[in-house]
């Protein structure tokens, strides 16, 4: 069984995001969502909601900001 770590995830750099919500509108599994509170720059970050995700990188690919989102996924051998 997948180690945590080893699953498909976005990351979220918060105090890079705008805000915009196209990550979370584009992502296919619906598992993005805003987050409860405000980042440096008063906006508020998307954030994952833990589970669910693919690892498709839509998100990746529909957010206008360089540092924002990543996603991670595990190599053939199941490690990074
Ligand atoms: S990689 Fe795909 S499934 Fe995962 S959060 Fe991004 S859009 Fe959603
Ligand atoms: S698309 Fe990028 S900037 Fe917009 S909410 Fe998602 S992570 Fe933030």
């Amino acid at each position: 069984m997948a180690a945590a770590n080893d699953l498909p995830r976005p990351v979220i750099f918060e105090d890079e995001c705008k805000g915009c919500g196209r990550c979370i509108a584009a992502c296919p599994k619906k598992v993005l969502r805003p987050a409860d509170h405000l980042n440096r720059r008063g906006f508020v970050p998307a954030e994952y909601v833990g589970e669910g995700c693919t690892g498709c990188a839509i998100c990746f690919y529909n957010c206008p900001e360089f540092y924002a989102i990543e996603v991670h996924t595990a190599d053939k051998e199941g490690k990074r």
